[in-house]
């Protein structure tokens, strides 16, 4: 006899669903988690179930154990229909968008979303015929005048992608839903652990899984969630596609899981922390992060979102790009490099103004965007303080 999973998970709480979401060791001989299950090939016993495909599993690409494993604690997770899991954070927001829009539709893209999905939206669906307006990502309710007799579906992210606009995502649901359109959101900064996506009116959620899912910086993964209008165009694409994800990645991203609330906390925690100490520097001119109360976001993050994760930005008072240089080259625990969602902290510098269009993107001094890691903050500080130093020597 081995252990069942518990019956009706959706009483517990948050921690204790990400402890036993899609996890059964009575049907692993008790072991505590689903194993890695290799296999293109799935056997058929008799003629009459392979000319029924019947049984669960047909072939690798469209579901294995370990692929189940993840995509049925998603769902619970994100309060989906269902879920797919895909190779990357960018190709789960390509299911999503080829799964909503068709040659002929407009789709309404937030000006501040991750630059990749500008670029998919720009360099492919234009190509089969979709066309594509960018819109201010704090339009809220005035959506409604961009919106085309063909618009099908809107794409938001929230807080945006470097420049941490909030989104008044409810209020768009409400506009986009009033005319039949589809509400597509990239949630990759908050999770579903800090915004439930599918209650707060969003259709089909995309997470990169390679950030916060992960936690170690070694896997890149994606989640593409929908709720039950949604989901079966989501499935199909994703099928049509084969755009499955390799089980070694998708094993990690199940461990990320059992512990990712907890990581989530400690990075929102330590990443306020660091972003109150920065806004009290004097070479700073301002914090971009909706967690605090002078951020033009702050009143949609608190009745939104409960919590924040370890991401925001950082405008620095305007001094020579060898002085910014001078920061970054000596930083001893900060490492510079694109993604985040990692156990260590990151900064990088950014500029919003090639690629932004329906928004100017002046903040006013230098742009670094921090991902805040699980150090110690006394020696992120300090490490900082040190960098400071060099960049008022080199600023003279
Ligand atoms: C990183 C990221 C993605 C893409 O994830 P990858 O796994 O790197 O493809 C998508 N959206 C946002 C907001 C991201 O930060």
């Amino acid at each position: 006899m081995s252990k069942s999973p518990p019956r009706d998970p959706g009483r517990f709480g948050e921690a204790t669903r990400l402890v036993h979401a899609g996890r059964d060791p009575s049907a692993q001989h008790g072991f505590v988690n689903t194993p890695i299950y290799r296999g293109s090939t799935v056997l058929y016993p008799t003629y009459d179930d392979i000319q029924h495909r019947r049984g669960r599993y047909n072939y690798g690409t469209s579901a294995t154990p370990t692929m189940d494993a993840l995509t049925e604690a998603w769902t619970q997770i994100a309060g989906a229909a269902g879920t797919v899991v895909t190779p990357s954070g960018l190709s789960a927001l390509t299911v999503a968008l080829m799964a909503s829009v068709s040659a002929g539709d407009h789709l309404l893209v937030s000006d501040s979303a991750y630059r990749p999905t500008r670029q998919f939206c720009d360099g492919v669906l234009s190509r089969f015929g979709v066309a594509v307006t960018y819109y201010d990502p704090t339009i809220g309710a005035g959506l409604a005048e961009l919106m085309q007799a063909n618009t099908r579906a809107v794409l938001v992210e929230a807080p945006g992608s470097q420049s941490f606009e909030m989104q008044d995502v409810p209020a768009i649901a409400e506009v986009v839903h009033a005319r039949g359109g589809i509400v597509i959101m990239d949630n990759t900064w908050a999770t579903p652990l800090l915004f439930p996506p599918h209650a707060r009116g969003v259709d089909i959620a995309v997470e990169a899984g390679t950030k916060y899912l992960s936690g170690g910086s070694d896997l890149l993964i994606g989640l593409t969630s929908a709720n039950a209008k949604h989901f079966p165009a989501v499935r199909r694409t994703f099928d049509h596609f084969a755009m499955c994800a390799g089980p070694e990645d998708i094993f990690l991203a199940l461990r990320g899981l059992r512990t990712m609330s907890l990581r989530l906390r400690e990075h929102g925690r330590q990443g306020l922390e660091m972003a109150r100490w920065l806004q009290a520097r004097p070479e700073v001119l301002r914090v971009l992060h909706p967690g605090l109360p002078e951020d033009p976001g702050h009143a949609i993050w608190r009745r939104d979102f409960s919590g924040a994760s370890g991401l925001f930005g950082v405008i620095l008072k305007p001094v020579p790009e060898a002085a910014v240089a001078a920061l970054l080259d000596g930083l001893e625990l900060f490492g510079m490099g694109f993604s985040w969602g990692g156990f260590e902290s990151l900064v990088i510098p950014f500029d919003c103004r090639p690629y932004r269009t329906a928004t100017a993107w002046a903040p006013g001094g230098p742009a670094l965007r921090f991902h805040i890691g699980l150090e110690d903050t006394a020696d992120l500080k300090a490490d900082l303080e040190a960098g400071f130093a060099r960049l008022r020597a080199a600023a003279g």
